[in-house]
């Protein structure tokens, strides 16, 4: 239970719009950097790097912040996660690398997050390419998808030689860490720059190009050496309820605070948003700070069932936002001219029985009750790329509850050619940038050893 939450609200209400959407943390100073380092024991078998799903060596790029070597920090950072700099900003640091730090236990954890944004921001601003791809071997690989573990995969490629192509449907590269993540945990800027790094590396992207609608995954395989499918998951699904042709998607909402002006984005006075992943709490959160007077979270279940990160939800609270639990909305009324004016809900109950290790809810009877709301946003999840995986499916390709299976160890699929990582793959385990950019490295690992290693052992046997 939350016990005690400091209100940001009158705080944020002295800010312009403009502000309000500027990054929660600001950046350290070179000296606040460098103090912060200091504090650093530089552990042996450091907790923090077991931590850490890309394994950064953290005393290393701590050490060199300490002494002044911010470029050298970067290169530490970025040698191990190329999206190093969104990282530092998504990361739940909190339950990884700084969850695990030493000093936590009798004093406040190094803030490895924010030191590393230190460094990679020194570097992006500054423009500094600190890796040279090997000499050109020839091969080429098709990338789909440029969210996280697109990236990486062909930054790490593209750093082994090969040719590396990407294809992304949408205008602009980065995947959720340009159309998700919100904007003032994590500025387009930032994701774009980071897109720009990999091009640095000689990767190609093209942009405004669909998998199943302008080519399809056999030109992919005739015409590549490998393909990597980053494709994430898909929109939002429906609420499936009366009138939800008027609900508005989730993600469609956090994109357009973005990439759209903010000014120009039109905004209810009781938002209801209905969910408590991350994604809800996002959306709350952006439509307070874009002046909602009025914010509340519909969830079916209780408090301790909600799927989102503890310090989300208490950011959240942080920020004005309401919370009705053991509801459901159940139908939408619209005035004549087609807009919401309020929502049927349900009371729910807990029952003992579980799915997936939480209390399946179900309605109390005769608890209907009416709701005032002009805009209801829905962030009950994604779909999944039907089209797409259907496909996959008939060249052999094995499916589980919507999810492409892969070989742990390589992220292979059945298919020779064909390799896959980010969420489309997490079946398991908590979906994040940073585990979509360990994938991406093991499949580009994977995809060298395959091709390149495995030639030159076999060349080697002949002689
Ligand atoms: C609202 C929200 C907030 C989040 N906040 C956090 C957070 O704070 N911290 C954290 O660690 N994680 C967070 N996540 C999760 C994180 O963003 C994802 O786990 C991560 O982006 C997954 O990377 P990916 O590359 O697998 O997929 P994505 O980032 O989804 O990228 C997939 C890319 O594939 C493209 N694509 C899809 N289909 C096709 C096609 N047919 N042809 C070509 N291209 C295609 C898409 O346009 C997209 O660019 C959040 C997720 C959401 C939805
Ligand atoms: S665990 Fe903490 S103190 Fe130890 S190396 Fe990592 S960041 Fe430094």
């Amino acid at each position: 239970m939350v016990e005690h939450v400091k209100s940001n609200r009158n705080k944020i209400w002295e800010l312009s719009l403009e502000d309000r959407f500027k990054e929660v943390y600001p950046p350290l100073s070179d000296k606040e950097a460098q103090t912060e380092a200091m504090r650093c024991l530089y552990c042996y078998d450091a907790p923090c790097i077991k931590a850490c799903p890309t394994d950064i060596d953290i005393p290393t790029f701590i050490r060199k912040i300490a002494t002044a070597n911010v470029k050298g920090s970067a290169k530490t950072i970025l040698q191990s996660n190329l999206l190093g700099g969104s990282c530092a900003r998504v990361c739940p640091t909190q339950e990884l690398c700084e969850g695990a730090c030493v000093m936590g236990s009798e004093h406040k954890p190094i803030m490895i997050g924010r030191l590393q944004r230190y460094a990679c921001d020194y570097s992006a601003s500054h423009n500094i390419q600190h890796f040279k791809p090997l000499p050109n071997n020839g091969l080429k690989v098709a990338i789909v998808g440029t969210g996280p573990a697109g990236l990486s995969c062909a930054g790490e490629l593209a750093k082994l030689g090969f040719n590396v192509t990407c294809f992304e449907k949408n205008n602009l590269a980065g995947g959720l860490s340009t159309y998700g993540i919100v904007v003032f945990r994590e500025p387009v800027e930032v994701s774009l720059a980071e897109v720009k790094q990999i091009e640095a590396l000689g990767v190609k992207i093209e942009t405004n190009k669909a998998l199943g609608k302008d080519f399809t995954l056999n030109q992919l395989i005739e015409k590549y050496d490998a393909v990597f499918l980053g494709i994430g998951l898909a929109n939002v699904p429906q609420l499936n309820i009366p009138n939800d042709k008027v609900v508005i998607d989730g993600l469609e909402f956090i994109a357009a605070t973005k990439i759209k002006d903010l000014n120009s984005l039109k905004i209810g006075k009781r938002i209801c948003i209905v969910g408590a992943g991350n994604t809800a709490i996002d959306c709350a959160t952006i439509a307070k700070r874009l002046g909602a007077p009025r914010v509340t979270i519909l969830y079916r279940r209780s408090e301790a069932e909600m799927p989102c990160y503890y310090f989300e939800y208490e950011f959240a609270l942080s920020e004005g936002v309401g919370f009705m639990f053991l509801t459901q909305p159940i139908g939408i009324n619209l005035d004549n001219n087609g807009h919401i004016e309020s929502i049927n809900c349900v009371r729910m109950d807990l029952q003992n029985e579980s799915i997936n290790g939480r209390r399946i809810s179900k309605p109390v009877p005769d608890s209907e009750f009416n709701l005032p709301c002009d805009m209801l946003i829905t962030a009950i999840g994604q779909n999944k790329h039907q089209d797409i995986l259907d496909n996959l499916n008939q060249i052999g390709i094995d499916i589980e509850s919507g999810y492409i299976m892969v070989d742990k160890h390589t992220n292979q699929t059945k298919h020779p050619k064909i390799y896959a990582g980010g969420d489309c793959i997490r079946i398991k385990g908590e979906a994040s940038t940073v585990a979509a950019v360990q994938d991406g490295k093991i499949a580009a690992q994977a995809i060298y050893e395959n091709l390149v290693s495995a030639k030159v052992k076999k060349v080697e046997v002949k002689k």
